[in-house]
């Protein structure tokens, strides 16, 4: 079977939307990836670093979803990572009120030996250079490599998210993120320098606005599921990342078409994600339930137009 190695925060966050807040909760760009990707089936792996204070019952939730994660270091006398964001009342923008790198600081990751043959490596948001370490322990090129990032490590570590992008066949990141990468406001021009900087294929996501996909002089636009229940939008990237590359780790088509579906089935897993706050509404989604929004994303985008 296909493997999936998933890098990424596994963390506490602490979030406050309009709709109100929460104390410590389970969150982390490979949580969200990890819950996202198990729709899949594929043999996925966690490779990741939490502290003492991480509850044994979180691990469990993952493992639970066939997520192996013996590749998450716990440092016992550690603390977790630690984020805590703020939404504005459009639930498009966020401040982040805190960045505790804590256990992160020190990380140095080990992919499991069983994983360093892994068809699909998803780097999620962490350090470039943690990320850039686990493709040098890979034993060969994996087919696919997709990389998450934000405007955190481009503040602070720009030269080396540059390094790892050397390495990588598509990112994913947002609007803001890729028009501070860029320093260009029209996004196509930015996805051409980003083209520049490695990848060949370029994701902009664009929260509720959906999501665009580059490649070369191709491009597909993808809208976001429009829904009646938006609590918090918390791991919606990741999550949609998570969708991205199980579905590719998956199927054996790396092509531009079927990259296309791989963005369809992201839009549709972040659309859940979005419904209850932190990782609720990921742990118990069923496939029946993906199948029906699937079906509701077809609906909303296909129209014949004869056009003469
Ligand atoms: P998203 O909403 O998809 O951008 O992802 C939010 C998740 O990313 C939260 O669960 C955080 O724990 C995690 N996160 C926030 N800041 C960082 C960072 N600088 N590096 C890695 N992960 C982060």
């Amino acid at each position: 079977m296909s493997k999936l190695v998933i890098v990424g925060t596994v963390a506490f966050d602490a979030i406050e939307t309009p709709f109100g807040k929460t104390d410590k909760i389970l969150g982390g760009a490979a949580t969200f990836i990890g819950l996202a990707a198990s729709q899949f089936g594929v043999d996925a792996a966690a490779v990741s670093v939490v502290g003492g204070d991480f509850p044994q019952k979180y691990l469990d939730l993952l493992s639970d979803k066939n997520i192996d994660v013996s590749g998450v270091e716990i440092v016992k006398d550690g603390k977790t990572f630690f984020w805590s964001g703020l939404y504005h009342n459009d639930m498009n923008s966020r401040d982040t009120l805190a960045t505790e790198l804590n256990v992160l600081a020190d990380f140095q990751p080990v992919v499991p030996e069983d994983y360093k043959n892994a068809r699909v490596v998803m780097l999620g948001n962490l350090h470039p250079l943690t990320q850039l370490s686990v493709l040098e322990q890979m034993n060969q090129k994996p087919e696919l490599v997709v990389l998450d990032t934000m405007n955190f490590w481009m503040d602070n570590a720009l030269e080396d998210l540059h390094k790892v992008m050397k390495h990588i066949d598509v990112i994913t990141i947002n609007d803001e993120e890729a028009r501070q990468l860029t320093g260009e406001y029209s996004l196509v021009v930015a996805a051409r320098k980003i083209h520049e900087m490695g990848p060949k294929y370029v994701v902009i996501k664009k929260g509720e606005h959906g999501a665009l996909l580059f490649n070369e002089d191709n491009v597909f636009y993808a809208p976001a599921l429009p829904l009646e229940e938006v609590f918090d939008p918390t791991g919606a990237g990741d999550t949609f990342a998570g969708g991205f590359a199980g579905y590719l780790a998956k199927s054996d088509d790396l092509s531009f078409e079927n990259m296309k579906n791989a963005v369809i089935y992201g839009s549709t897993l972040a659309s859940f994600c979005v419904e209850k706050f932190g990782t609720e509404r990921m742990v118990d989604l069923s496939s029946e339930e993906v199948h029906k929004r699937l079906q509701q994303f077809k609906n909303l985008t296909q129209f014949e137009i004869e056009l003469t």
